[in-house]
């Protein structure tokens, strides 16, 4: 089952993919976690990557398809992989389906997280300050000005997807604003209508 996971920061993605992945057996690729990775062990890439990451920016295209390419050919995923920011512009969607394709893979779903836009900021403004709390580091673009930034680059560059997967008709729509077992749960029944509309038309993707 290969999977994208999409919906603005702070919808609960990253979260979800990690249960997911437990449950069945997915590799979980994030592009922020492997960024972040590159960041600290001071690659080419990383530092690339260093400054655009902690203003809230996207990191160029080239970049991330880099990434993902290289990571979808690994064996682990053989079995499906769950992006999880992933792809963030039109032009990352077109490259991941032509990827996809000429390695004669399919997506099965793209699960949308739904959240109001209020409740955004102030979750990504309370997961800060819970990480202080715990003694933990907080993330260098979790703060506000950065944040905005994120906010202003999904909905320019990243939302025009909710179209362009919907056209595909590999959107599921899902409420990301349940607690977290609820939308657990809704994302189950999705995949088990996807599962079940495959197996009636005998069609794979
Ligand atoms: P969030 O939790 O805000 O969605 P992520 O952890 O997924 O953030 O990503 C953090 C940062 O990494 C982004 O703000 C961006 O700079 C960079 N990044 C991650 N994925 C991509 C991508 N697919 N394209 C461009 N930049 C990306």
């Amino acid at each position: 089952m290969n999977l994208i996971l999409l919906g603005p920061p702070g919808a609960g993605k990253g979260t979800q993919a990690q249960k997911l992945a437990a449950k069945h057996g997915l590799v979980q690729l994030s592009t922020g976690d492997m960024l972040r990775a590159a960041v600290s062990a001071g690659t080419e890439i990383g530092r690339k990557a260093d400054a655009v990451m902690k203003s809230g920016g996207l990191v160029s295209d080239e970049i991330v398809i880099g990434i993902i390419s290289e990571r979808i050919e690994q064996p682990d995923c053989a079995k499906g992989f769950i992006l999880d920011g992933f792809p963030r512009t039109l032009q990352q969607a077109d490259a991941l389906g032509s990827l996809l394709a000429a390695k004669g893979k399919a997506l099965d779903a793209v699960i949308e997280f739904r959240v109001d836009d209020q409740i955004l900021v102030s979750r990504i403004e309370t997961r800060a300050r819970e990480t202080l709390a715990a003694g933990g580091k907080v993330r260098a673009d979790d703060n506000a000005e950065a944040l905005k930034t994120r906010l202003m680059a999904y909905y320019r560059e990243t939302s025009p997807l909710i179209g362009y997967y919907h056209a595909y008709r590999k959107l599921c729509p899902i409420d990301g604003m349940a607690a977290i077992d609820q939308v657990a749960q809704e994302i189950e029944t999705v995949l088990t209508g996807v599962k079940n509309a495959t197996i009636a038309t005998g069609t794979k993707g």
